[in-house]
């Protein structure tokens, strides 16, 4: 081989390795980031870890919370807010009432016929209404001047001539966000949550409110009970199963509600009730711990939220916020990766990511994960994800789903800590004396909310750490029981258990 010959073999030899340098190095590249997103993914799920020990730290801090809330005024972050309601009906109550059930996005007028037959409930006929956008955040007058006349309509349609001669109804107001409570049917606003913002309402009475807005529509309609979603599921849920104690919503927002010994309320020394007892509304969503396993993508999310430092519970949890949470990771897995390949300007867009859709991307069953692939390239406008990172992406919903609830379980069992119904106390305490043997107690809580009734990888987690939780012997015995409209439905039962004083009410403990 001449002096060209050897010159050209030792080019092309270099040529070659260069390409095989090019090809290994983009393949290491490719490797490094691929590790980079796991690693994103890793992290994640040590900083979400709810294993059943951390759980029941969670557990006894709600209960120590219970405690703190009950013994003064705000000597909690759980308001644990008196309702006044104080006794429940036991069925044999017969009319006509209605109900309107404002807590969120939607708002439902309910019309609710009880027959007086042992917690049957005749019928019922129910209205959704989205809200529209600008009344959430606009004057407390537009928004019950909505309210009052999609009321007046609702009632305009009733056929029936019977309902039609009926002069003045009885309604329950569901009104789902923080109330100080005056008596059963009146209370002031604390504040805002879920999205809503309409400063002139803080500080007034809402049935006031409302009432003037029904009386200027030309509607007779009392307000004879002003309660939260929670409570009016604890009342259908009362109405149906007398074992039950507490009621959990875990929808847009969460909170939870239960009945609790009158005597047990420091912070209201003396009040006295029929019953011995009271409803108190925890407002759960402000629970904080420490013990709560929290990521630098929840700092961020209550940082950039309207409500710094409120609602931490709840933002862990609720459907608000889920998909926000996992916008949030796929977001830091693309800027410091390039598997979702150049990041999207939408990822930065917050709430972008509902949590429905992050649930349509969770329960995606098909074998190429088609619907996340759609909904990455749809609604995030990332386009040609390979199955392997739509399959990260499905294990990052996860991990945010199973957290929101393994706390939610916790959050429960908090409850019934307080109540004595956990079988922490030794089994005892949840047992009782049916002559010469003794039986654990059986345990109901209600459950509402989108959350819980439409996702079933959550309410899965959620039985699953209940039974963790509680262990084999007690949690036969606690039985989470969907209760349907509760908010809705239980509302128009409060208010027809304070419409008239003959009728008959149940004690409550
Ligand atoms: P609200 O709490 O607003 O009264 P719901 O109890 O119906 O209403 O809960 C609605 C919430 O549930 C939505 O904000 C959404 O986050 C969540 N959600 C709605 N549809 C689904 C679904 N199919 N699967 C899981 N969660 C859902
Ligand atoms: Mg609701």
């Amino acid at each position: 081989m001449g002096k060209v010959g050897v010159g050209l073999a030792v080019g092309c030899a270099a040529a070659a390795c260069l390409i095989a340098a090019a090809v290994v190095g983009r393949r290491v590249s490719k490797r490094r980031t691929w590790r980079r997103a796991v690693v994103v993914l890793e992290e994640l799920d040590q900083g979400c870890a709810a294993e059943v020990g951390r759980l029941r730290q969670v557990v006894d801090a709600m209960a120590v919370e219970m405690h703190a809330g009950l013994a003064s005024e705000g000597g909690s972050k759980l308001k644990m807010l008196l309702t006044f309601v104080d006794s429940f009906l036991n069925g044999s109550e017969k009319g006509t009432y209605y109900a309107l059930d404002l807590g969120s996005t939607n708002f439902r007028v309910l019309r609710v016929q009880l027959g007086g037959n042992s917690s049957a409930i005749l019928e019922h006929e129910v209205e959704r209404k989205p809200i529209p956008q600008h009344l959430m955040t606009s004057t407390s007058e537009d928004l019950f001047d909505f309210i009052a006349s999609s009321l007046n309509e609702f009632v305009e349609k009733e056929g029936d001539p019977e309902l039609s001669s009926v002069k003045r109804r009885e309604l329950g107001f569901t009104f789902s966000f923080p109330v100080k409570q005056t008596s059963v049917s009146s209370g002031i606003l604390i504040k805002w949550t879920k999205g809503f913002s309409i400063e002139n309402l803080v500080g007034k009475d809402v049935s006031e409110c409302l009432e003037q807005a029904m009386s200027k529509r030309g509607l007779d309609m009392r307000v004879a009970a002003l309660v939260n979603d929670t409570v009016g599921t604890l009342a259908l849920g009362h109405y149906h199963d007398e074992d039950t104690v507490a009621a959990v919503i875990i929808g847009t927002g969460t909170n939870a509600c239960y009945l609790e010994r009158a005597d047990a309320i420091i912070k209201s020394q003396g009040l006295l009730t029929t019953s011995g007892g009271m409803v108190i509304n925890m407002e759960w969503g402000n629970f904080w711990s420490t013990h709560l396993p929290r990521t630098s993508y929840d700092v961020d999310l209550d940082a950039d939220s309207p409500n710094p430092n409120d609602q931490s519970f709840e933002k862990m949890i609720s459907g608000m916020y889920l998909g926000d949470i996992v916008r949030r990771v796929i977001l830091r897995m693309s800027q410091e990766s390039d598997v979702f390949g150049p990041v999207s300007s939408r990822l930065s867009e917050p709430f972008i990511l509902r949590t429905p859709l992050m649930v349509a991307m969770h329960e995606d069953d098909s074998p190429d994960l088609r619907e996340v692939a759609r909904i990455l390239n749809d609604v995030l406008e990332i386009p040609d994800v390979p199955l392997k990172v739509r399959k990260l992406v499905v294990n990052v919903c996860d991990v945010v789903t199973r957290r929101a609830a393994r706390l939610a379980a916790a959050g429960i069992v908090g409850i019934l800590k307080k109540i004595g119904r956990d079988g922490s106390g030794g089994i005892t305490s949840a047992r009782i004396k049916t002559g010469s043997q003794s039986k654990i107690r059986r345990t109901v809580v209600a459950i509402e909310g989108g959350l819980y009734t439409s996702y079933s990888m959550f309410r899965e987690y959620l039985n699953e750490a209940m039974a963790e939780i509680l262990g084999e012997e007690v949690s036969p015995h606690v039985i989470l029981k969907v209760t349907e409209d509760g908010s809705g439905i239980g509302a128009a039962l409060v208010a027809a258990s304070n419409s008239s004083p003959s009728v008959d009410s149940v004690q409550l403990l």
